[in-house]
């Protein structure tokens, strides 16, 4: 009998798997990569939800203190891989002008969060003309550094890592059975499905219904020397993301509904574009690396999180969508505080699931 076993390794289950283990409990991970790589791999890293004043406050809520707590996660996580500047603090420049502009800037008072009008030219000297705001203090993280990293501190905090597809999830009097592709079955006092966009065969069979589907997202990397694109940028069109090593990430594409893992010619034509139109330079060159990966898509704007009603000590987190990676160290603190009994820091109805979106089976 398991402890804690969480169905899911990418950002969310992962972080989810450190809270739980850094509190005592005994924490097995099952995951399949390589049959399903995870978003969390394939995203840009961006510490902030896209235009993050069109989002509602329960996103805000766990988005806001994102770059704090990734700051905070580069300390814990210090000696299992990842460096200080795989964390780049670059500050975020968002195209916005006129009336979006002053709704940005009155969200950002609101929340407390410093930003200033400026042009483009003053954080991309290379780019294109645009009008927009400055987030000095929001930047990206290098996602597939920090997986890895999660995943080393996760063994030396003695959790099991299995690799093994959950197949089925059955409730218990306490927590729950789980059968696997190897042919074992598991028994746990505590589960959480954060299998991404996978998750939604397993809530099925718990009788769950939330609006997720998969959201395919394609992505491009171009090697330029450090610094020339010195900030993180975001347009309506898409954004560019640097590292500290002088990769520069392009993306966006979005595909409701696709769940396949295939870069695209076409994926690749419309980033190609949509960069060339932000850096003009960037016409001129090749990228090195495309790829894709699936978004937990979602019909609403935050995921859910929490136990599943008709159960005891079955939970899910689901539905992260474009927002996962910057919402995930709040999401996986709420969780491990409702499963350790802990007074929850955000107010858990706002992530809760329906009771009438879910009955027990
Ligand atoms: C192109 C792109 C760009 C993005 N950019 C950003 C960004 O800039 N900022 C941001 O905050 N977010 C971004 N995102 C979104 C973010 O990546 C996701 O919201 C987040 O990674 C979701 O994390 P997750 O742990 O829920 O799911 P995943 O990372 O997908 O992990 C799910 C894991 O579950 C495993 N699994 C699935 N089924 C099973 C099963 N049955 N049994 C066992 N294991 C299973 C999979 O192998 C996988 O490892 C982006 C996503 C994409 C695709």
């Amino acid at each position: 009998m398991d402890d804690v076993l969480i169905i899911g390794g990418g950002i969310v289950g992962s972080l989810s798997a450190l809270e739980l283990a850094d509190r005592g409990r005994r924490v097995t991970l099952l995951d399949v990569p390589r049959r399903h790589p995870p978003a969390s791999w394939a995203g840009g890293g961006i510490l902030s939800p896209l235009y993050h004043w069109r989002y509602p406050e329960p996103m805000n809520r766990l988005t806001l203190d994102g770059p704090r707590r990734y700051r905070e996660l580069v300390r814990r996580l210090a000696g299992n891989g990842l460096d200080p500047s795989d964390l780049c603090e670059s500050g975020l420049w968002v195209e916005a002008d006129g009336a979006e502009a002053e709704r940005g800037l009155a969200w950002a008072r609101a929340h407390d969060q410093r930003c200033l009008a400026a042009p483009l030219s003053a954080h991309l000297p290379d780019g294109r003309a645009g009008q927009g705001l400055w987030f000095p203090e929001i930047g990206n993280i290098r996602n597939p550094r920090m997986l890895k990293a999660l995943h080393a501190g996760l063994r030396e905090r003695g959790v099991t890592r299995i690799e093994a597809r959950a197949t089925a999830v059955w409730p218990g009097e306490r927590g729950g059975e789980v059968r696997l592709d190897n042919g074992e079955r598991r028994r746990a006092s505590t589960l959480l499905i954060s299998a991404g966009a996978w998750s939604p065969d397993l809530l099925d069979a718990l009788g769950v219904t939330v609006p997720l589907f998969p959201a395919k997202g394609e992505m491009l990397l171009y090697r330029l020397a450090p610094g020339q694109v010195p900030s993180t940028i975001l347009t309506e069109q898409g954004y560019l993301i640097p590292r500290a090593d002088g990769a520069v990430l392009a993306g966006s594409t979005l595909r409701k509904g696709d769940a396949s893992t295939s870069p695209t010619a076409e994926g690749r034509r419309t980033l190609e574009t949509m960069a060339a139109g932000i850096l003009p330079m960037l016409a001129a060159r090749r990228p090195d690396h495309h790829w894709a990966g699936v978004r937990p898509g979602s019909a609403r704007d935050w995921p859910w999180l929490g136990e599943v009603p008709g159960t005891r000590g079955v939970f899910a987190a689901v539905g992260h969508h474009r927002n996962g990676l910057v919402s995930a160290p709040a999401s996986a603190e709420l969780l491990a505080q409702l499963m350790c009994g802990e007074s929850p820091l955000l107010d858990p109805a706002d992530y809760a699931f329906e009771p009438s979106s879910a009955s027990s089976s």
